[in-house]
C-alpha cells in the first residue's frame, strides 16, 4: 500500500517564495568596497525576479552553469536564488584558486556566464581567453576602481537589472533531483572534482540548519556567514536564513578580525560561522566588543582547537559550535552539541566533548571502516577507521563520474578520507586523514603537487610534505627533503625554487633535511611516521574525552 501524501518537489523555489511572502520586512545588510548597504528581503526578492529575466535575456540555456566569482554580498545572494529557481545551475567559483585550476573548473563545468565582482576583475580577466564556454561576463560594481574592460562580452549587472522586467510568476522546478548548484573540491591528486547539489539536497540540508539540536536558525536570528559563499554554499547558511526568515549580514571583501568583530557588534549578530583561523584572529579583540547578542559561533572546516573554543567561552560565554563536513556532504554532517548524557560532566570534560566533531545530524549515516581490511569498526572510541557517509545530501558521485570506485564504495557510501574514532553515543573524533592534503586557513594545499615541484629541483632525491600545526592557520606545510648524494642544499634554495612555481601561501613554513623518506610496507611515503616525528596533524582531543 502506498502512502497518500502529496508529492511536492523539494526545491529552492519554495525557499524563495517563502522568504518573499513571509519575511519581506526582514533585512539583508551587505558590505561592499563602496561601503555598507541595507535592503529588505522584499527589495531583494524583486531583484531576484529581475535577475531571472536577465538570465533569459542573456540566453543562458535551460540548465546551464551560471558561474559566480564573488565575495559574500547581497548580489551574490540574488544569484544564489535566481540561477537555481530558473532551472540553471549556480556554480560558485573559489576566488582563491590558482589561475590554472580556475580555468580548468570553468571549462569543465562549461559555465556560460560568469558574474564577477568588479574588485575581483583583476584576478579573472587575465584568464578570459582561456575560458572556452563563457559567453558573458557580468560585472557587479561593488565600488572598486578596478578597470572594466571594453569588450562586447562584458555587461554591467545593475544596467541589466534596471532594464529587465521582473519575472511575475511562481518559479517551478518539477524534478527535485535536478541540479541546483555545484562546487569544485580539491582531489588529492589530479584535477578538482565537481560536486553537484540537487534541489532536494539543498532544501533538506537547509532544514537541518533549522534543527534546534544543531545550529537551530530561527526567525529572530541575525546571521553573518564569514565562511565564503564559494565554500559549499557558505555551509548552507544563506538558504537556511531565507527559510527561517533570519536577518542576514554579508561581510563582503573585508574579512579582517577587526572588521568582522565590528559587524558582529554593530548588527547584534546572533549566529555566525567560519573556519578556526577567523576565530583565532578575533579572540584577542573580544574584550573590546559587545557581542552579547551572539548565541552560536559555528566553526569547522578544520579541527577546532579546544583552547580556542574555551577562549570564547571564557571571554563571552559562548564556546565554538564545532561541526564537520565536506563539500561532498553539502557540508553539514555532524554538529558537536552536548546532550543530556553530558550533564554531569565537569566544564573541562564538556570542553572535550565540544572539541570533538560531534554526532551525525538526522538523515546522515556514518560508519567507520578499516581502510586495509574493509571491516566496519566498533563505536568504542578506541578503534579507528575511515569515516564513510551516506545520506540525502551526501554526494553519490562527482560531475562526469570522476572518482568512481575511488571515492565512493560499491554500496554507494562516500569515502571521506578522514580517520576517526566514534564513541558509543556517536560522537566522532577525527584523528588523522588519509587524503594527502593540508588545510591552511580553510583552503587546501596539495602536498603531492608541492612534493613534485620540490623534487623537480636537480639536487633533490625525494621530498615529502606534511602538515604541521600552526596557531593561526591551523595547519601549514613542512617539506621533508632528501638531498642527492654528494650534493648540498639549503632551505632557502628550496624555497627560492618553489617561489615562481606555486602560490605564495603554499610555500612551506619549514624545510627539514632527512636521510630518507620513511616508506610503508607497499613502498608509499609514510607521512604518518613523519607526522609523528615532526608533530603532525591537529588531532583535536584525547581519547579520554566524553563520558563513554
Ligand atoms: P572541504 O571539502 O574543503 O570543505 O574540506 C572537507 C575536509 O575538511 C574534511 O574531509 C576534513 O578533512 C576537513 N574538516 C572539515 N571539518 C573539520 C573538522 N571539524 N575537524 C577536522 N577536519 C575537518
Amino acid at each position: 500500500m502506498l502512502g497518500l501524501m502529496q508529492h511536492r518537489p523539494l526545491a529552492l523555489p519554495h525557499v524563495f517564495h517563502r522568504a518573499e511572502q513571509y519575511f519581506g520586512h526582514k533585512t539583508i545588510v551587505s558590505v561592499e568596497a563602496a561601503g555598507e548597504t541595507s535592503m529588505t528581503v522584499a527589495e531583494w526578492a524583486e531583484r531576484v525576479r529581475r535577475l531571472a529575466t536577465v538570465l533569459d535575456t542573456l540566453d543562458v540555456g535551460a540548465d546551464s552553469r551560471v558561474g559566480t566569482f564573488c565575495w559574500n554580498t547581497r548580489r551574490h545572494l540574488e544569484l544564489y536564488l535566481a540561477a537555481p529557481c530558473t532551472g540553471r545551475v549556480l556554480h560558485t567559483l573559489n576566488i582563491r584558486l590558482f589561475p590554472e585550476q580556475l580555468v580548468y573548473i570553468v571549462n569543465h563545468a562549461e559555465d556560460e556566464v560568469v558574474f564577477v565582482d568588479r574588485s575581483l576583475l583583476p584576478v579573472l580577466w587575465p584568464l578570459v581567453d582561456k575560458l572556452e564556454t563563457v559567453r558573458h561576463f557580468v560585472v557587479i560594481d561593488d565600488g572598486s576602481d578596478a578597470e572594466v574592460p571594453e569588450d562586447p562580452r562584458v555587461h554591467d549587472y545593475e544596467a541589466l537589472l534596471a532594464a529587465a522586467t521582473p519575472f511575475a510568476g511562481t518559479f517551478v522546478i518539477e524534478d527535485e533531483s535536478s541540479a541546483a548548484a555545484m562546487c569544485y573540491t580539491s582531489g588529492t591528486t589530479g584535477n578538482p572534482k565537481g560536486v553537484v547539489y540537487s534541489h532536494r539536497s539543498a532544501v533538506l540540508h537547509s532544514l537541518i540548519s533549522l534543527m534546534a539540536d544543531g545550529v537551530g536558525l530561527v526567525e529572530r536570528d541575525v546571521v553573518l556567514p564569514v565562511v565564503p559563499m564559494f565554500h559549499a554554499n557558505a555551509w548552507g547558511l544563506p538558504y537556511g536564513c531565507l527559510l527561517a526568515g533570519s536577518n542576514v549580514v554579508l561581510p563582503g571583501p573585508n574579512m579582517t578580525p577587526q572588521a568582522i568583530a565590528a559587524l558582529l557588534e554593530k548588527h547584534r549578530v546572533s549566529v555566525t560561522g567560519g573556519v578556526p583561523t577567523i576565530w583565532m584572529g578575533m579572540l584577542p579583540l573580544l574584550p573590546d566588543h559587545d557581542l552579547s547578542a551572539l548565541r552560536a559561533i559555528l566553526c569547522g572546516g578544520s579541527a577546532v582547537p579546544k583552547a580556542l573554543s574555551e577562549g570564547y567561552r571564557e571571554a563571552i560565554g559562548v564556546p565554538l559550535l564545532h561541526a564537520w563536513g565536506m563539500t561532498e556532504t553539502s557540508p553539514i554532517a555532524t554538529v558537536a552539541v552536548t546532550r543530556s548524557q553530558h550533564d554531569g560532566l565537569s566544564e573541562a570534560e564538556r570542553a572535550d566533548v565540544r572539541a570533538r566533531q560531534g554526532p551525525a545530524v538526522p538523515l546522515v549515516d556514518l560508519r567507520l571502516v578499516d581502510p586495509s581490511t574493509g571491516e566496519t569498526q566498533p563505536w568504542d572510541d578506541t578503534a579507528t577507521g575511515e569515516i564513510q557517509a551516506a545520506g540525502p545530501w551526501i554526494a553519490s558521485e562527482y560531475y562526469r563520474g570522476e572518482g568512481e570506485g575511488v571515492q565512493f564504495t560499491e554500496d554507494g557510501w562516500l569515502r571521506t578520507g578522514d580517520v576517526a574514532t566514534i564513541d558509543r553515543y556517536g560522537y566522532v573524533r577525527l584523528v588523522d586523514r588519509t587524503k594527502d592534503l593540508i588545510k591552511s586557513g580553510g583552503e587546501w594545499i596539495g602536498s603531492v603537487e608541492l612534493e613534485n615541484e620540490i623534487m623537480s629541483h636537480p639536487k633533490v632525491a625525494e621530498a615529502a610534505v606534511i602538515a604541521i600545526p600552526h596557531p593561526k592557520w591551523v595547519e601549514r606545510p613542512m617539506a621533508c627533503v632528501v638531498v642527492k648524494p654528494g650534493e648540498t642544499l639549503t632551505a632557502e634554495e628550496v624555497i627560492a625554487h618553489l617561489e615562481p612555481r606555486v602560490a605564495k601561501w603554499w610555500i612551506p613554513d619549514a624545510v627539514e633535511f632527512i636521510d630518507e623518506v620513511p616508506k610503508t610496507s607497499v613502498g608509499k611515503f609514510s607521512k604518518k611516521t613523519l607526522r609523528e616525528k615532526f608533530g603532525g596533524y591537529q588531532t583535536g582531543v584525547p581519547s579520554s574525552a566524553g563520558p563513554a
